[in-house]
Order: C-alpha cells, then structure tokens, then sequence
C-alpha cells in the first residue's frame, strides 16, 4: 500500500526542498518539518486507551497510546536525517541502523553495518529520504523482517514509480509512507525532478 501525504504543507515544503538554491541548514530544517509530518501519517493507526482527565472546567473523556514501543531503523546514511522527528514525538522510541553499499560491478547491495534493538512484537519503520530504484529499502526490509520484523512500514520524503514497484513487489505486506511520487528515474537512478543527492543536500557534501 502507497500513501502520500496530501497536504499543502508537505507540498510547500517539498518545493522548498527541491529548489536547488536552499542552503543545508535550511534543507535539515525542512526535512526535519516534513518527517515529522510523514512520522503522524505513519503511525495514523497506532491504538490508544480510553483516559478520563479533569480539565479545570470538567471532566473530561480522553484518550492516550497503548504502550506500544516503536523503532526506527535508519538507512545509512540519508536516513539518520529522519530519526530524530520520531523521537521528538514518540514516548517510547528505540533506533537502528542498517548501512547497505552498493557493488558498482555487480549492483548488488553489501550489508556492511547492522545494528537493530529487538524488533519482534514491535512497529518497525524503516526511514530513508529517496526511494530511487527500491534496491537498499528492499534489502533493509529483507533485514529487519529476519530479525523478527512484522509488516514494517518504509518512510521516505520522495519516491519514483520504480521504487515503489519494487519494494511493493517484494514485499507486499509492508506499506510506504511518501511526501510525494515523483515521475522516473534518470539513468544514473537519481528521481526525476527530485532534489539532487539527499545526503550531498544535507550536509552541504
Ligand atoms: N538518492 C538521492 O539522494 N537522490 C536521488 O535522486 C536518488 C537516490
């Protein structure tokens, strides 16, 4: 399943982001903004329990999350860019870090870092800027599902059709949560018309 979030904000802030003239504390500042979005719509279906509270008028019927310990799993190195939003607004939060490489003679990505808190009975979201060819998302997904992850969801600020056909052939049972779908990929596999390098964007590389 795709969802894209539709809000004049995120748009706002995408156009800002691809606009090749904001400067890369700004850039952080922006994707900051719009993870923190993509984090809300994400976690839409996490469950609450019932909590009566007094407000200084009344009583008042509320409610609150169900203990329900979420991790993030960042793929390096873009995706460390999307961590902290979560954990600005999730009580119970844990990371981990996949770093996948890619073989330039054989395109076949190496998984050269793992570092995963317990993922089994837990939400898993997977983060990571752009979705450009689905290879590294797939073959994150591929990990955290083999280290006990269920149905985890993969967050990205943009997407390009091929991506999601990739990650959505492979691995059907995990949704995707994008800013917005861009229109292809060129052939050197950057999004079209994209944002440039996400990482060069960010740190100013
Ligand atoms: N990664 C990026 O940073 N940009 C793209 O366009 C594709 C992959």
């Amino acid at each position: 399943m795709l969802s894209i979030l539709n809000h004049p904000l995120a748009d706002h802030i995408v156009t800002h982001l691809r606009d090749k003239t904001t400067k890369p504390a700004t850039f952080r500042t922006l994707a900051y903004q719009l993870t923190l979005m993509l984090a809300i719509d994400a976690t839409r279906d996490l469950e609450t329990e019932p909590k009566t509270v007094e407000t200084p008028l009344e009583t008042a019927s509320g409610k609150v999350l169900t203990h329900q310990p979420i991790v993030v799993v960042a793929i390096l190195r873009s995706g460390v860019s999307m961590v902290q939003p979560f954990l600005d607004i999730f009580p119970d939060v844990s990371v981990g870090y996949v770093g996948l490489e890619r073989d330039h003679a054989t395109a076949v990505a190496r998984n050269y870092y793992c570092k995963l808190p317990p993922l089994a009975g837990r939400r898993v979201l997977v983060v990571d800027p752009m979705l450009a060819t689905g290879g590294s998302a797939s073959q994150a997904i591929d990990v955290v599902k083999s280290n006990g992850a269920v149905a985890p969801r993969l967050v990205c600020i943009i997407a390009a059709p091929e991506g999601v056909a990739e990650v959505s052939g492979h691995h059907p049972d995990a949704s995707i949560h994008v800013a917005v779908l861009d229109r292809a990929l060129n052939s050197r596999k950057y999004i079209l018309p994209g944002l440039g390098d996400f990482g060069d964007r960010l740190y100013g590389t």
